[in-house]
């Protein structure tokens, strides 16, 4: 029997109601002839309390014990789901990221997924289960529960996809599907039917919050098809897959923004390669993740550098700069008030102009441009954080990307 494997984010559980109308889906599904493996998000802000809760504590809280915390929000949707799904009358078990075979590396709080031990799953299966198991968790090989950073129920939901051979991985989510911008940013953007890997990659690493990047990179990487659809509606929403086409006509298929991000310049730093390798792979060393890079040389002897980080990460990213400063005298400057807003589009590797066209939609609106960096299907641009809206709106009209076109 083919298997699917339907992930449930936050909202789609938010409530008693609905709960019982997931538990109700997973039945139809199982009903028409499928295997189900659902894998369920905490329920609403959940997560945001609980770390909310643990900074009510203290301002640096061991990760391993983040983890301990966060990992709870998941466990209380998976037992909620799996007595509505019993109260419909079919078996059913719940599954932690431990006991449905998740197995992470030991980076709390951003584990990323090594292996998944589907033995336990096929086997609940096969005794007729439904299985509902945990996202956003696993188990190290020191037996320590991890996290797999925010939005990482997507990521488990495509592993234990591939892990299964599922047909497809439905993302159950609060929209229709990917849209060609946050349609919370842009009322009028355009439902997408489907989209590439690559260009669905970059939508996500760029802020597109609708799947975390993991998923799409191991999506990738397996093959696994995702369906990103909408939990309160029957409509079909945006396939995720290996598109092949010959020739783009569409030069930008979205635009993507990003206000979580901190600005960090390190000004009248010495003009040599030991600083610049040894800021990085210090940094990358404690798993900052750093995204635009400049440097920009004064004279002979010094230069200055510009990067972005996640601003959660701006206080870790700031300390490892002054132990790599220790006494000497840089000034290290820190701006959080600062978002990126990029253009995605497979087709520009053959269209020029289009960096071009999105640097006119900024200055159209007097927007300035900080920061910019491109790759072969995406330019991103640092602006002020307060105009990120304009400047998505800008954008997404500059390269016709409203609905009816
Ligand atoms: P879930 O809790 O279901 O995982 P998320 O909040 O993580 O949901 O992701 C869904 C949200 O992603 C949407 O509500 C939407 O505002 C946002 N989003 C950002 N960019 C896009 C996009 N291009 N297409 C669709 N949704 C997007
Ligand atoms: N509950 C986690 C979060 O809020 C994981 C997820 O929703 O995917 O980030
Ligand atoms: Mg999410």
């Amino acid at each position: 029997m083919a298997i699917i494997v339907q992930k449930y984010g936050g909202s789609s559980v938010d409530g008693p109601e609905r709960i019982r109308a997931v538990a109700q889906r997973i039945v139809n599904t199982v009903k028409a002839g499928y295997e189900v493996v659902a894998v369920v998000s905490a329920q609403g802000k959940t997560t945001d309390s609980l770390i909310e809760m643990a900074k009510s504590i203290s301002k640096t809280p061991p990760k391993r014990e983040m983890d301990m915390l966060l990992s709870t929000g998941e466990q209380i949707s998976i037992s909620l789901l799996a007595m509505a799904i019993d109260a419909l009358g079919h078996p059913v078990v719940s599954l932690t990221g431990a006991q449905g075979g998740i197995m992470t590396d030991e980076h709390h709080t951003k584990a990323r997924i090594r292996k998944v031990d589907g033995a336990r799953i096929r086997a609940e299966l096969e005794r007729g289960c439904v299985v509902i198991v945990a996202g956003f968790q696993g188990v190290s090989a020191t037996n320590d529960i991890t996290t797999l950073g925010r939005g990482g129920s997507d990521t488990t939901a495509v592993a234990v996809a591939a892990a299964l051979d599922a047909e497809v991985c439905e993302i159950y989510t609060d929209v229709e599907g990917v849209f060609t911008a946050d349609p919370r940013l842009v009322p009028n953007a355009r439902k997408v039917t489907e989209v590439g890997y690559g260009e669905m990659l970059e939508m996500a690493s760029l802020g597109a919050m609708v799947l975390q990047p993991r998923a799409v990179e191991v999506a990738a990487i397996y093959g696994v098809p995702i369906h990103v659809r909408s939990s309160f509606s029957p409509h079909r929403g945006t396939i995720v897959k290996e598109v092949r086409e010959v020739e783009r006509v569409v030069s930008v298929t979205g635009v993507a923004s990003d206000d979580n991000c901190a600005k960090i310049t390190l000004v009248g730093i010495p003009n040599d390669m030991d600083i610049l390798c040894q800021v990085f792979s210090e940094l990358a060393a404690e798993s900052i993740n750093v995204d635009m890079i400049v440097q920009a040389s004064k004279d002979e002897s010094t230069t200055d550098l510009t990067f972005t980080v996640a601003r959660e990460d701006k206080v870790q990213a700031l300390a490892t700069i002054a132990r790599i400063q220790g006494n000497r005298s840089w000034t290290v400057l820190c701006d959080e008030n600062v978002a990126k807003v990029s253009i995605v589009g497979a087709g520009m590797m053959t269209n020029p102009g289009v960096a071009a066209a999105m640097f006119e939609a900024l200055k159209e609106k007097n927007i300035p441009v900080q920061v910019v960096s491109t790759s072969e299907i995406k330019v991103s641009c640092l602006i002020p954080r307060e105009l990120y809206k304009q400047a998505v709106q800008a954008c997404h009209h500059k390269f016709q990307l409203e609905n009816g076109n």
